[in-house]
């Protein structure tokens, strides 16, 4: 039965970082955001975190060998059909109360089983990480038959997030022709409740979820990794977590297939909070944000006054 640790939250939370460094652990393979493996890789051929096609990587070459018996023989657009009919965020709710699933679901889950069981057999890792991020998904996976799938839930300032959904972002894979999506910080708020609930509706379904806040995670990530480590079931040795060092960590290549353009960062990367909304993102559209995200940024922790946000 294949392990994963499924990366959940909105976009622009920080999973991409946290993700690199669970990679970095003994015994665990970060995949990148499965979900946009289908359209991206298979059909796009886009760049794998290793800097290759990925037609080029063996890595993924293998995994779809062993997976499919090769990647032609997976049918795109029953993938793409499936995953309109099942992943959705409105779905969620019929997801999390249904005493058996439709076939579709399982007929969909049953792809991402299938990869997470290979790339852990052609990596020899005990655990395959999926940064996919998206909540509908996590609530699919739920349903999986052979699957072992822990979700780590990373939450990070609503308004935080709102400011980076407004900045333009390339996407190196593209070679220049694509920009991120961006969204108004009224939208992003929304998406940011209904994502993050999604998650607590899915611990409470008996899913095992490990909620961190993202400022945490980079404030102090030698006992945010130990716990996440410990989260996962993984052993740490002595000298297993040495590659986070004061302020930065030292990344070694990986075959992460989509995401974040942080994804191709090997070498030092450097860990520290960003703040920079507090003075960057307008004070109309950070109260905005604070007053439609306030319940739950409650819950979680966060101070509703700037002013409180340590620099
Ligand atoms: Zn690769």
């Amino acid at each position: 039965m294949a392990r994963v640790l499924f990366l959940g939250g909105l976009g622009r939370s920080g999973t991409t970082l946290v993700e690199r460094l669970l990679g970095e652990l003994p015994g665990v393979c970060a995949l990148g955001e499965v979900v946009h493996l289908w359209q991206r890789d298979l059909r796009d051929d886009e760049r794998c975190g290793c800097g290759a096609r990925f037609s080029a990587c063996q890595f993924w070459r293998r995994v779809g060998a062993l997976a499919f018996g090769g990647w032609h023989n997976v049918d795109v657009d029953r993938v793409h059909y499936l995953r309109a009919a099942v992943e959705r965020t409105r779905h969620i709710p019929r997801l999390a109360t249904a005493v058996e699933a439709p076939e579709e679901v399982h007929e969909y889950a049953e792809y991402y089983s299938r990869v997470y069981a290979a790339a852990a057999e052609v990596s020899g890792a005990r655990i395959v990480v999926d940064s996919s991020k998206h909540s509908a998904l996590a609530h699919v996976l739920r349903w999986a038959g052979d699957l072992n799938l822990r979700v780590v839930h990373v939450v990070r300032d609503a308004r935080g997030v709102a400011y980076s959904w407004t900045k333009t972002v390339s996407r190196p894979e593209t070679d220049g022709a694509a920009e991120m999506t961006r969204y108004s910080p009224g939208r992003s708020a929304l998406l940011w409740n209904a994502h993050n609930a999604a998650f607590g509706l899915l611990a409470r379904r008996g899913v095992p979820v490990r909620r961190i806040r993202y400022e945490e995670f980079v404030s102090d990530p030698l006992v945010a990794l130990a716990d996440l480590a410990s989260f996962a079931g993984i052993v740490l040795g002595p000298s297993d977590l040495s590659f986070v060092e004061d302020g930065h960590a030292d990344l070694k290549v990986g075959h992460s297939a989509a995401g974040n353009p942080m994804r191709f960062t090997v070498g030092r990367v450097a860990l520290r909070r960003d703040d920079a909304w507090v003075s960057a993102l307008p004070s109309r559209q950070r109260r905005l944000v604070g007053a439609v995200c306030a319940p739950m940024l409650r819950a979680y922790g966060y101070p509703l006054s700037p002013s409180e946000v340590s620099r």
